[in-house]
């Protein structure tokens, strides 16, 4: 079979990913901030003012005139309806909603005042009255964003025993319908820094409240996962898909799918929150991801799939059937004519004598049974890797992979790969017959003791194949992404198409970093940053 290098596959790929991905042009749903978070940490300042506001007055007692955004507030309006459509007797009535930046000031100073009159000092007063009303800037009521709701029930206080109540109960199982949060919860309070508050409603539109309920996210959270992971993938409440993304700067690059909201994050800073509906582009998650020049190339030649809802997941962890079921569909000699593979050293594989003591010496695999069918007791003939684990076995690259394990009689298919597994059945794969060990330790984590996994990481780095972080670290522990097996199946068709084995420098590869966001250096056995 024929393997294409990477790169030409790159331009081919280029040439029409971006075609329709024009989408950005559309004009982004009006009143973009409905997910901006607010909080002492991140406060307002006293000139921004909410646009569209809506009177809400209708909902609130005699004489008390309430606003909120437009989108809050047709939200809210839907979500009382309901309420009422679902026989809930309880009379409710939404107590505030918008509040300026003036106003905010004279709350927070009245309940300072309010404890200094009980005899706290002032720094006291201050911390404990910030538990309940925040000071002006960090409130989020400034947004037109937040309501609170209260019934009959408890007199249209706003007290914890709202949540008891016919209506209390309703609002909070159903808010996140539509697009409010409770935003101030116990469990959370480590997060938010204010209290227990049941009868305070944020909107943050149903896509995002349903996660974040589903997640047992608070706002706080939120922020923190989109920051980290930088996109979320999931099915919304009506079934369709969401691609949110975490974005700095630069919001105009090309994004798939169409917009459907664009949230500035913190109103101090130019990060923004993009709400998508992605296009049926598959793999779209992939997108400005490290690894997507590695995963568009497996994908077009039909190595890998993504799933049904049109992701590839870059970031999850591989589990051990997905990886010989990946492994099994590459275009390799020992899979096509089904025999002992590429020259294996078979004495390669028998179990060190000595090894390191983090690794266990068992093998009890029966090397021999190459015509055989897997022998593990826990793997499934019905499951999706029972026939690409057969193959694997057959070639004899499913037992090297076990060799460290401490229960190598069963092959754990859900499990997720570690580094050092993926590294020893790819080494099987290799000759060793041109090969000569370093004289020096590679890395750190990886002892010439464990004679096995030492020659295998030690020539999978010299042909490129795996990279450590630069540092002199291997991991060999490590799970490993999808993102990263991308990466490293790449390298290995790349790195089987040379005839000849390098034997003094890895070929630089292009990736940027791996998954451990170290910089990823030449990881040649030579090079300066190996002591012992
Ligand atoms: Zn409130």
């Amino acid at each position: 079979m024929r393997v294409y290098p990477p790169l030409l596959l790159l331009v081919i790929l280029c040439a029409n990913l971006f075609v329709s991905a024009g989408a950005w042009a559309a004009e982004p749903a009006a009143m973009p901030d409905a997910q901006v978070l607010v909080n002492p940490q991140n406060p307002i300042p006293a000139y921004l003012e909410p646009q569209h506001l809506m009177s809400v007055s209708s909902f609130a007692r005699a004489n008390n005139n309430v606003y909120l955004r437009e989108d809050a507030a047709q939200a809210l309006k839907a979500m009382l309806a309901a309420l009422k459509q679902a026989g809930v007797k309880d009379t409710v009535y939404i107590n505030s909603g918008y509040r300026n930046f003036v106003r905010q000031g004279e709350l927070y100073a009245a309940k300072v005042s309010s404890y200094r009159k009980q005899g706290y000092a002032e720094t006291q007063a201050r911390a404990m009255a910030a538990r309940w009303v925040l000071p002006a800037g960090e409130s989020e009521h400034q947004t037109g964003l937040a309501v609170d709701i209260s019934t009959a029930g408890v007199s249209y206080e706003l007290i914890d025993s709202f949540a008891k109540t016919a209506a209390g109960k309703w609002l909070h199982e159903h808010c996140v319908e539509y697009g409010f949060i409770v935003r101030y919860t116990a469990a959370k309070e480590e997060f938010t820094s204010v209290a227990s508050e049941p009868w305070h409603f944020r909107y943050v539109g149903s896509d995002h409240a349903v996660y974040m309920r589903e997640h047992d996210l608070c706002l706080e959270e939120y922020h923190a996962l989109l920051i980290e992971q930088r996109q979320l993938l999931f099915v919304n409440s009506s079934g369709g898909n969401r691609a949110v993304y975490y974005s700095t700067g630069d919001i105009s690059a090309n994004l798939p799918g169409t917009v459907l909201s664009v949230s500035i994050a913190r109103r101090h800073s130019d990060e923004y929150i993009i709400t998508m509906s992605p296009p049926p582009v598959p793999l779209f998650d992939t997108l400005g991801h490290w690894g997507e020049q590695y995963i568009r190339s497996l994908y077009e030649l039909r190595l890998i799939n993504g799933y049904p809802d049109g992701s590839f997941r870059p970031n999850a962890p591989v589990s051990r059937g997905e990886f010989v079921t990946m492994f099994s569909r590459l275009p390799l000699p020992v899979f096509a004519e089904e025999k002992v593979p590429l020259a294996v050293a078979e004495e390669q594989y028998t179990p060190p004598d000595d090894t390191a003591p983090q690794y266990s010496t068992q093998n009890e695999v029966n090397t021999e049974n190459k015509a055989g069918l897997p022998p593990y007791p826990d793997i499934d003939e019905s499951k999706y890797y029972y026939q690409p684990l057969t193959l694997c076995f057959r070639a004899t690259l499913v037992q090297p992979m076990l060799v460290y394990d401490v229960q190598p009689q069963l092959f754990q298919p859900e499990k997720a790969l570690l580094r050092r597994e993926a590294a020893l059945m790819m080494a099987a794969l290799m000759t060793s017959e041109n090969f000569h060990p370093s004289a020096y330790q590679a890395y750190y984590d990886v002892s010439p003791d464990a004679r096995v996994l030492y020659q295998a990481v030690d020539m999978l780095t010299k042909r490129g194949i795996f990279q450590g972080d630069g540092l002199g670290l291997f991991y060999p522990e490590r799970e490993i992404s999808r993102a990263e097996i991308s990466a490293i199946f790449i390298r290995l068709l790349d790195a089987l198409q040379n005839e000849e084995p390098p034997t003094v420098d890895a070929p630089t590869e292009d990736i940027e970093q791996e998954e451990t966001g170290a910089p990823v250096t030449d990881n040649d056995a030579d090079n300066g940053s190996i002591k012992n």
